[in-house]
């Protein structure tokens, strides 16, 4: 029998560190894939199209809703993210572990429609750690931090749906734990 692939949703507030987080699980396992996302947002300098986002017009985004081509979407900070479907089911299919590294708006939705999904919320050690990372990141303005911060609080006060809330306060453990996850749900899956 083939070795079964599996959904997992890595939601964390903005600037908490689920890029660093992930990048670290795919230096230490080669069954972890991410999903490309696509976003009406603006490119960071640095970011490039097909690799950290596919980088879309409202237009065409608006298109792909109406054809149903995302597994989620959500607004976020006034800018529209979603998950291709097709991509990311082709990844489970193909037996690998699909990573979302989303929102939790997004997450929920994911939650709901494909609840064999593994759900994870990283949560961030406090508000103001939280706050001295977006401003470290040097990338948004005053009033985009204020507002990724408000967001931040609701999806904390929201993180009890999650299946596993993973304390991103020293980096080498937050990983150690999700790889834990990672090999016990497997297992369960192909016990
Ligand atoms: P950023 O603008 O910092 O790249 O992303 C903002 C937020 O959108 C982050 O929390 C990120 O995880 C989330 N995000 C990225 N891609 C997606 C997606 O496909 N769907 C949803 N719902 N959120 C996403």
């Amino acid at each position: 029998m083939s070795k079964k692939g599996m959904m997992v949703i890595l939601s964390a507030p903005s600037g908490c560190g689920k890029d660093t987080v992930f990048h670290e699980i795919l230096n230490i396992r080669n069954d972890v894939k991410e999903s490309i996302s696509a976003t009406t947002r603006q490119p960071r300098i640095g970011e490039a199209d097909g690799v950290n986002y596919f980088f879309l017009s409202k237009d065409k985004f608006e298109e792909m809703i109406e054809n149903n081509e995302f597994l989620e979407y959500a607004s976020y900070n006034n800018c529209y993210y979603g998950t291709p479907k097709k991509a990311a089911m082709d990844m489970v299919e193909q037996g690998k572990i699909c990573f979302l590294i989303i929102e939790c708006q997004g997450a929920k939705k994911v939650m709901k429609n494909c609840p064999d999904a593994v759900s994870i919320f990283l949560m961030p050690p406090s508000i103001e750690t939280l706050e001295k990372r977006l401003k470290k990141r040097n990338t948004d303005s005053e009033e985009q931090i204020a507002n990724r911060l408000r967001i931040a609080e609701a999806e904390i006060k929201s993180s009890s749906v999650f299946d596993y809330i993973v304390v991103n306060n020293e980096l080498e453990k937050a990983v150690d734990e999700i790889n834990e996850i990672l090999n016990n749900e497997l297992e369960k899956r192909n016990a």
